[in-house]
């Protein structure tokens, strides 16, 4: 990748200057109403959707204040739904993670860009054979680990960007000779572009993808996960006839080029939380203004 994805100032930059494959900024250009936490803004929304990864946890480990303030929530009678961009782990691992980190969402609580990718490549004919990036598996698909043998790099069907894990340079090189050479659709199933860890950022499979774009714009990439329209479709979908007006529902995340501009485009209230995610330690009021992308709130914290 030519960009390092090292920083804030980075991932932003590589952010903007591939947003116009990015959902179109439907929000508002108010002033943010800027709050400690969530708590002073219970009253303005029935369903608070939550980003994992800055918003519940960074890394493997619990935001302080998150576990009560969904509590808090769930008190006041509220909807609570996670709404994540990550794609490693079954829906029993993502429950069996929460709960390490002390929380206590259930399944149905639960969507992941990846259960969003799932429902869309079941829709493809039983047998193709997926070509799919290791560090994380998915039950019910005919998958060919793309690791150093380059047979499954040619034989797969179709390609799934499922992890960044063991993903890098060499295997990417790989990957896109083979689909330069006979061009296959690609499915990303995480289109963040890094996780806030407890050591750093994560290059996540969002990074790759365009990457592969940047080099080979003509193939049929196709992205599961917030920003893009087909997450928020998924929560509304999994709400059923409970779903509040789409103004009644906040988007609460630590991004703004995924979680603040979808939820948007979606319709929904967006608040941004600033100080665990890739904007933490940093002012971030430059960074709405160089996008504009303009939370309706600003909170420090979950
Ligand atoms: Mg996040």
């Amino acid at each position: 990748m030519t960009n390092p994805l090292t920083d804030a100032h980075a991932v932003f930059a590589r952010y903007e200057e591939l947003r116009w494959r990015l959902p179109y900024w439907r929000g508002k250009a108010e002033e943010p109403l800027v709050v400690r936490d969530l708590s002073e803004v219970m009253d303005r929304y029935d369903a608070f959707v939550l980003d994992g990864f800055g918003v519940l946890n960074v890394g493997e480990a619990a935001i302080p204040g998150a576990r009560e303030r969904v509590a808090e929530m769930r008190a006041a009678g509220k909807i609570v739904i996670v709404l994540t961009n990550a794609a490693s782990l079954a829906s029993a691992g993502s429950v069996a993670k929460y709960q390490r980190l002390g929380f206590d969402f259930t399944a149905d609580e639960i969507v992941s860009s990846r259960d969003v990718a799932m429902a869309a490549m079941a829709k493809l004919p039983a047998g193709t054979r997926w070509g799919t990036t290791p560090g994380g598996s998915m039950e019910g698909i005919d998958a060919l680990p793309l690791e150093t043998d380059p047979a499954p790099y040619l034989d797969a069907d179709a390609i799934l960007y499922l992890s960044g894990a063991e993903w890098d340079e060499a295997r990417q090189a790989m990957l896109v000779g083979a689909l330069q050479a006979n061009p296959r659709p690609v499915v990303v199933a995480n289109p963040d572009l890094v996780a806030p860890r407890e050591g750093g950022l994560s290059i996540e499979p969002g990074a790759w993808a365009h990457a592969l774009m940047d080099v080979a714009p003509d193939l049929d990439v196709h992205f599961f996960g917030k920003p893009f329209d087909n997450a928020f479709q998924a929560v509304r979908a999994r709400l059923g006839n409970k779903t509040p007006p789409l103004h009644r529902i906040a988007m609460v995340g630590d991004t703004l080029h995924t979680d603040i501009l979808g939820g948007a485009a979606a319709g929904w209230g967006t608040i941004l939380i600033a100080d665990h995610g890739i904007f933490r330690g940093l002012d971030v009021a430059p960074f709405i203004a160089a996008s504009g992308i303009v939370p309706d709130v600003i909170a420090a914290t979950t």
